[in-house]
């Protein structure tokens, strides 16, 4: 009977691709794949440390595998491993912690272990791009990693102590796992990475990268994950005129502050962002932006705050991914006075969250009458199918003679649901 594996992936994007990779590992391997909450022969957690309450959330998930089957092999892998090292090796319910560069060979270890041989996670081959395309069965779009770690060191932030210095995959290696993607059926490719405006490698920036994605043959599109301000400009802008590339950029902001800007060693200023916005929206007015605002950093006043609020109305990003700075050890924010309350931490981020409500139901409702070519992610059991439309936003329509999910239907949007996501309905056309 086939050994049963369970994946559990918290943070970002970039762990989210890199587990789905490994489990496609085993799933060629013909391991079964189950349900982290179902019982189990290994569990591996894929965990996140970027604030306090990711290793809150990373402890939680790695101690329910205990209690669901003491005698499973618990390996624990991600940002935790490396933050962390040396708490979780002394933990003796995990079998193995693995950290990041190594993670890619996750299966050869578990592997070799369920066969009697128990290989030391050092002696694993450290690879920071050892990832191939995910399977067709585990996603709707295909995440491609062109890029790891950051040498930009914002003071509040511990990426780049746990995913090292910058580096960007070739492009060759790029080209071959979104050629893969493609045979494998996937219409969607997201390029990701921690700061991927920041390829560079072999005389390719991060704008030559898109464009040469861009000119793969194949009916797909392709979109940008989470990306810093800074790194790309005109030629970039210019190449979101190509239908292929969808019109959506997570464009992390954190603050609407020149000073807060500044304090957290960020690379551009307020202004230098308004201007990126412009000089999309006078290209694509309909663009979707959204964003990561941190509320609470050291020092940030009242009316600091105010100027965060006023840029993320006027700017309209139609979703705000909020955080409540937390201190992290190692970082030169932690060194800095005026902490801010947790309490204020809180009203702030409140405040946020209405704001991007706000903006979102008034962008969405921008588009009633207008068509989206959604990516059909599930048909459920009323006959409606769901998924998103190239500017990124989750779209519901009956699905009638419609059997197929991972493929693209045309709408036109008729309306929003009242629902907590404003959900936008719409008609096939
Ligand atoms: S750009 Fe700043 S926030 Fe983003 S990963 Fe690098 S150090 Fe962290």
């Amino acid at each position: 009977m086939a050994r049963k594996i369970a994946f559990k992936t918290l943070g970002c994007r970039l762990n989210q691709y890199e587990t789905d990779s490994v489990t496609s590992d085993f799933i060629n391997a013909g391991y079964e794949i189950v349900n982290f909450s179902e019982e189990a022969d290994a569990y591996v957690v894929n965990t996140c440390t970027v604030t306090n309450m990711s290793d809150h959330k990373s402890r939680q998930t790695y101690n329910q595998v205990y209690r669901r089957n003491p005698d499973a092999v618990l390996v624990v892998t991600g940002c935790m491993a490396n933050n962390h090292k040396e708490d979780l090796e002394s933990n003796n319910r995990i079998t193995y912690t693995i950290k990041n560069d190594r993670k890619g060979s996750i299966f050869n270890l578990l592997d070799s272990h369920f066969k009697g041989e128990i290989i030391s996670p050092d002696q694993l081959k450290a690879d920071r791009f050892g990832f191939g395309a995910a399977e067709k069965s585990i996603r709707t779009r295909s995440m491609i990693k062109i890029q790891d770690g950051c040498n930009n060191f914002c003071t509040f932030c511990i990426v780049p102590h746990v995913r090292g210095r910058a580096e960007s995959r070739p492009y060759s290696e790029i080209e071959k796992n979104i050629k893969h993607a493609l045979e494998f059926g996937y219409k969607e490719i997201v390029l990701t990475g921690v700061n991927i405006g920041r390829y560079e490698r072999d005389g390719l920036n991060f704008e030559d990268i898109v464009g040469k994605v861009l000119e793969i043959p194949g009916y797909f599109r392709v979109r940008i994950s989470s990306i810093e301000p800074e790194g790309f400009g005109d030629k970039l802008f210019n190449l979101f005129q190509n239908p292929k590339l969808t019109p959506h950029l997570h464009l992390c902001l954190q603050s609407g502050s020149e000073k807060i800007l500044l304090a957290m060693r960020r690379q551009y200023s307020v202004d230098d962002f308004r201007i990126m916005v412009s000089k999309i929206l006078n290209r694509i007015p309909d663009f979707n932006f959204t964003t990561d605002i941190m509320v609470g950093f050291p020092g940030e006043t009242e009316s600091e705050f105010r100027e965060t609020c006023k840029v993320a109305e006027e700017i309209g990003f139609s979703h705000i991914h909020t955080f409540k700075y937390s201190v992290r050890k190692g970082t030169r924010a932690e060194r800095m006075p005026n902490q801010v309350q947790e309490k204020v931490k809180t009203e702030r981020s409140l405040i946020i969250r209405d704001i991007a409500e706000n903006n979102k139901k008034k962008y969405r409702s921008s588009f009633i009458g207008k068509t989206q070519k959604v990516l059909v992610e599930k048909i459920d059991k009323t006959g409606f199918a769901k998924g998103y439309g190239e500017h990124y936003f989750p779209v519901r329509f009956k699905a009638d003679e419609l059997t197929q999910t991972k493929d693209f239907k045309l709408v036109r949007v008729n309306g929003l649901l009242d629902d907590q996501d404003f959900t936008v309905t719409a008609k096939p056309v």
